[in-house]
């Protein structure tokens, strides 16, 4: 029997993907941008945390 896992977007709540947790596990690590609010989210250990780097995102600081 497979155990899901829902993981929603941090920033807005949105469902970014439904899976296994056994699969869910395999993208620890992986960053994801919503596809409703282009929130980077961060997955580690099955929950999506704000993502550290999102400020890379912002290439115009830097200029
Ligand atoms: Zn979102």
């Amino acid at each position: 029997m497979f155990n899901f896992k829902t993981l929603k977007c941090h920033h807005c709540s949105a469902v970014i993907f439904n899976l296994p947790e056994a699969l869910a596990n395999k993208l620890e690590g992986h960053a994801f941008v919503c596809d409703c609010c282009n929130h980077t989210n961060f997955l580690s250990n099955l929950m999506f945390i704000k993502s550290a780097a999102c400020h890379t995102t912002y290439l115009f600081d830097t200029l």
